[in-house]
């Protein structure tokens, strides 16, 4: 609830901003998002109109960042600061708290969506992260990034209304990308054999809440876990018991837990066992932007759920 009423004054800051922001800079709204996958939608939607700076480097550890005195500086000269909400952005606050934030459109593209709580993001209670903290790694799920970009474009309309059609035209193609790759998940993954995928991270609670499967994570939802040797046992038995032989690792974690699990699954049972990349959307990687990672990742899932 305290979500929804921030969403609010938020749209009602933008309204007041309108006026002056068109003068701004060389013309071209300055938006600052938090990480990648808000950036590529802002620039998507954005197109020439827009300058988007990307907060976190690409592809790296999105949890564990912290933003230097730079990130003040260019949240302090922009017009808009799109952030992912649910927990993700831990250290936005403060940033805030040490600009001047007067005019400014702050973008929460979570506020008010129906957002997982960790322990239905996991299929065990693994993890020890507290209770009714959210699940943040909505914008691996095409459906929820669908609803967050929508935000997005409806603030650049509110600021820079002159350019609505511009806008709208590029925001429905985007809609539409992302709504017929979530198609594309529900009909690629509705025939699955298995119960659940394997992965290094638990970053993919939003994809198996939506298309009806479960994930086991090895270093949990905050990235922060050391598995102990029986958390891997419990692992290498669901394994078995479900006759997975596929893992899932996204290359921005590294492997070596998942490279244990398959030797210990390949000694026990004496399975071919594959590794195959999950991307998690946080720069482009291997020649795939933000939406071709997320094209792979059903391919991906489609080998370890429908054939594996
Ligand atoms: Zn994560």
């Amino acid at each position: 609830m305290v979500a929804v009423s921030i969403t609010i004054v938020i749209i009602a800051i933008g309204a007041y901003a309108m006026g002056g922001v068109p003068n701004s800079g060389e013309g071209k709204l300055k938006v600052v998002a938090t990480f990648y996958p808000l950036a590529y939608i802002t620039q998507e939607i954005g197109g020439d109109r827009v300058s988007v700076r990307s907060l976190i480097p690409y592809n790296s550890e999105v949890h564990s960042w912290q933003p230097s005195v730079a990130d003040m500086l260019a949240i302090e000269e922009a017009d808009a600061v799109v952030f992912n909400g649910a927990g993700l952005e831990s250290w936005l606050n403060n940033l805030l708290g040490s600009v001047n934030v007067t005019g400014k459109v702050l973008v929460d593209t979570t506020a008010g969506l129906d957002l997982l709580h960790i322990e239905e993001s996991e299929g065990d209670d693994h993890g020890h992260a507290h209770e009714g903290d959210l699940d943040p790694h909505t914008w691996v799920s095409p459906y929820m990034a669908e609803r967050q970009a929508e935000r997005v474009y409806l603030v650049l309309v509110d600021l820079d209304p002159t350019n609505a059609a511009y806008y709208r035209q590029r925001w429905e193609s985007l809609r539409d990308r992302l709504s017929s790759l979530d198609n594309a998940y529900q009909s690629g993954l509705a025939n699955k054999t298995k119960p659940g995928i394997i992965v290094s991270h638990g970053a993919f609670g939003y994809l198996a809440h939506r298309y009806g499967f479960e994930q086991y994570s090895v270093i949990g939802i905050s990235a922060d876990r050391q598995p102990s040797v029986q958390d891997l046992t419990s692992l290498v038995s669901k394994m078995i018991e479900s006759n997975i032989s596929v893992l899932y690792v996204d290359p921005a974690y590294s492997d070596a837990y998942i490279v244990t699990l398959r030797s210990e699954l390949e000694r026990q049972t004496g399975m071919d066992v594959k590794i195959l990349k999950l991307y998690l959307g946080l720069g482009p990687s291997d020649g795939k932007d933000y939406i071709g990672q997320l094209e792979s990742n059903l391919e991906s899932l489609k080998d370890g759920l429908v054939k594996g």
